[in-house]
Formats: structure tokens, C-alpha cells, sequence
């Protein structure tokens, strides 16, 4: 943080990043991974959901999020094994749905 991120480029697609890898790709391309104001974290299936995101490319980047506590600090709290191990399958389901024709 404490990056003056006020660049608004009129008309550019919104871009999100990896927080895993750095890929930067449309929303619509990335996971969303939510802390609601509750505190509990989820996959955000929708992309809506209200709370605090973080996006990442793939399960894999998911994965390495956490071990290298990008997430933690991405959605600003300790995310514990049994939450990563949920979002974790939230999201492999979602892919597999997705990739199923
Ligand atoms: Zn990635």
C-alpha cells in the first residue's frame, strides 16, 4: 500500500492482477476470493459478493498465495488451513464446472 493509485484510464477495461503471479487479466478472466465483513472467507463465485477480494488465475495461484501469505495480506487477516482448504475446492469445483462442455 501507500501508492497513489489515482490512474483512471477513460474507457479501459477494468484490469485485475494475480495476486500470486502478477497476470493481469480482465475480471471477468480471474477467481475473486472474498473476506466478508464477518470475517469469514470464500470463493466468490459470482465476483460480487461484498467484502474485501482477492484475485488469482488458478487454484495453483491460490495455492502459492497463501503459502507465501500474499492472501493474508491481500484481504488483511490470517486465513487458516480450513478456510484455505474450502476455497480451495470452491474453486477447483467452479473451474471443472466451467471447463465441462
Ligand atoms: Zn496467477
Amino acid at each position: 500500500m501507500g501508492q497513489n493509485g489515482n490512474m483512471q484510464t477513460a474507457g479501459a477495461k477494468r484490469v485485475r492482477t494475480c495476486i500470486a503471479c502478477g497476470a493481469q487479466q480482465g475480471k471477468n478472466s480471474l477467481y475473486r476470493v472474498v473476506r466478508s465483513p464477518e470475517g469469514a472467507v470464500s470463493f466468490d463465485a459470482t465476483g460480487r459478493a461484498s467484502g474485501r477480494g482477492a484475485y488469482v488465475c488458478s487454484a495453483a495461484c491460490l495455492d502459492r498465495a497463501c503459502k507465501t501469505k500474499r492472501l493474508d495480506r491481500a484481504l488483511k487477516m490470517k486465513v487458516s488451513d480450513q478456510d484455505l482448504a474450502r476455497v480451495v475446492a470452491d474453486m477447483r469445483d467452479a473451474i471443472s464446472r466451467s471447463e465441462v462442455m
